[in-house]
Parts: C-alpha cells; sequence; structure tokens
C-alpha cells in the first residue's frame, strides 16, 4: 500500500534567538491546511539547515488545539526567483 506524502517546499528564514540566529524553514502554503508553517532548521552557521528537510508532521492545528489527522508532508528546498520583495518592514 503507499501513502501518498505531499511535498511542501519551504524557503530558510533566519531569525534572531536571544544571542543566536536560528534557520527556520517556512513553508508559506501548507498543502492540508494553507497556512504558513515554519520549522526549526538549527543554529546559523553551525547546524546544517538542510538536515532539517525530508518528512515532518504537519503543524497544522484544528480549532480545538489539537494536530489533524494527516501523514505530515516532505520538506524541500524551495529555490527562490530573484523577483522575493526587498523586505523593508518595521
Ligand atoms: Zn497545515
Amino acid at each position: 500500500m503507499t501513502l501518498s506524502i505531499p511535498e511542501a517546499p519551504a524557503t530558510l528564514k533566519p531569525v534572531r534567538d536571544g544571542r543566536r540566529v536560528v534557520n527556520l524553514w517556512v513553508i508559506e502554503r501548507c498543502p492540508y491546511c494553507g497556512r504558513r508553517h515554519t520549522h526549526r532548521a538549527g543554529v546559523a552557521g553551525v547546524n546544517d539547515p538542510r538536515q532539517a528537510l525530508g518528512h515532518r508532521v504537519a503543524h497544522c492545528v484544528t480549532k480545538d488545539g489539537r494536530l489533524p489527522d494527516n501523514p505530515g508532508y516532505v520538506l524541500i528546498e524551495h529555490l527562490t526567483p530573484a523577483d522575493r520583495p526587498a523586505e523593508a518592514r518595521r
């Protein structure tokens, strides 16, 4: 029997965490719930974030706060085109 697990393209986003910078894989649109999810990818410059790719539990949360009944997804690196808007927020 084959259970198909969808791929979820994710982009790497470094965020400050205290005095360190940690990487997050960001899924802009979850294949299940359509929301944005993030997965920790270790400390920037220390851990290889690609080791956090692969099959992961989906971070969808239902209204009652439980994890949904789905087989998760496979995190893949999303190669961003150069047309990303410059982030000039805040
Ligand atoms: Zn989701």
